[in-house]
């Protein structure tokens, strides 16, 4: 259609207002090995979503990767996808990757910028933010969409994950947020979807102040268990240290890690940062192994949140066995004799 019958449809003031204002929600991607990670495809879906809802477009950004991964982001639902590159690009530092997206952020004037809350989206999100000076939402478990206001509800978790708060700057725009890897749900690609891939070169960034020696090649700390996606726990019904070094090797192997009861605190196998409950810690894991854990109240209000509930105890009457989404009357100690011997045999 024609611009300037368009313009005289809309209005001139109208299409100025538009011209100038803030729009879009842009995710800044990042790619591991063959492709995106998983975590840019999820918080490409949510985008999607909220643009939908919205009624703009989404735009991905990646810096200095190939051609497939912006069409990679078109099939998770961006609509442009802005691919940054120049001398200073080619490997992660923080000055020419911040400098790069703010200026890509001055001129495409976007409403909303995702970031997953990893080293990249750590360093980067708050320093654009307070270049901006506007808002930025940290380690968001979720996300959704004020219409009425256009603006980003930022579900973040306070305490260590004991309570949530819902979060909104009503007026401040660019907004911005990093997402919590792995809470958001996968989407399907859509290889059909229809896109475009926009690459844009800067030739005069600052040079990055740290110089990258190689990976770090010491053992890092475990993760706080609230934002593990495995967890075995050990109540009483393990019986000995014996028992629980059977759920700690089961967590290990799945990637996960052991935490326990009062029962298991009292007995001396846990320790306090390993406790779940009201005293303890609150979790939302994809899989929560509960080995002879009685499934009292207290124990059962840090663990609501679980995606799967798997509870092995002798009792048949245990007051856990109603919340399980897979009961398990049997010994503890045989099951997870049981369990590990089966990953043993099964090949990585
Ligand atoms: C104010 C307050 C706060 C609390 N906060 C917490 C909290 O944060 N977290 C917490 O966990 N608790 C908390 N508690 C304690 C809670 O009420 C329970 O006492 C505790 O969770 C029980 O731990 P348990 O399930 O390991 O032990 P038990 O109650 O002793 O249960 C052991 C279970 O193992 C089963 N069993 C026995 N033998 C076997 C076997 N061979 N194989 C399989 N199963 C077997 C039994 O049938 C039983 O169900 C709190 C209590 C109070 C009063």
């Amino acid at each position: 259609m024609d611009l300037d019958f368009l313009q005289s449809l809309m209005g001139g003031e109208e299409m100025a207002a538009a011209e100038t204002a803030y729009q879009d929600i842009w995710v800044v991607g990042e790619v591991s090995g063959e492709g995106l990670t998983p975590a840019t495809r999820a918080l490409l879906g949510k985008a999607r979503d909220m643009a939908n809802a919205l009624g703009v477009y989404v735009k991905g950004v990646l810096f200095s990767a190939p051609e497939s991964a912006g069409s990679e982001m078109i099939s998770y639902g961006a609509d442009t996808v802005y691919l940054l590159e120049g001398a200073g690009l080619e490997s992660f530092a923080v000055e020419p990757y911040a400098e790069a997206l703010a200026r890509q952020i001055e001129s495409g004037r976007p409403e909303i910028v995702l970031f997953n809350a990893t080293s990249l989206g750590g360093e980067l999100a708050p320093r654009l933010a307070a270049r901006f000076r506007a808002p930025l939402f940290t380690h968001c478990m979720d996300l959704g969409i004020d219409e009425a206001q256009r603006a980003l509800l930022a579900t973040v978790p306070r305490l260590g994950g004991e309570y949530y708060e819902i979060l909104i700057s009503p007026s401040l725009r660019p907004q911005f947020a990093t997402v919590e890897p792995g809470v958001l749900p996968a989407p399907f690609a859509d290889p059909y979807r229809f896109g475009s891939v926009e690459r844009v070169t800067f030739d005069d960034l600052p040079a990055g102040r740290v110089e990258m020696l190689g990976p770090y090649a010491g053992g890092l700390p475990e993760p706080p268990l609230s934002r593990s996606r495995v967890i075995v726990c050990v109540g009483r019904g393990v019986q000995d240290t014996e028992g629980v070094e059977l759920a700690r090797r089961l967590a290990a192997k799945l990637g996960g890690q052991l935490a326990g009861t009062r029962g298991a605190l009292d007995e001396g196998w846990i320790s306090e940062e390993q406790l779940v409950g009201m005293a303890g810690r609150t979790v939302r894991p994809a899989l929560y192994i509960a080995c002879g854990v009685a499934g009292a109240i207290q124990h059962m209000l840090g663990i609501a949140k679980t995606e799967c509930l798997i509870a092995i105890n002798t009792d048949p009457k245990a007051e856990i066995f109603p919340y399980a989404d897979l009961g398990v009357v049997a010994d503890a100690k045989a099951v997870l004799e049981e369990l590990n011997k089966k990953l043993d045999n099964t090949p990585a």
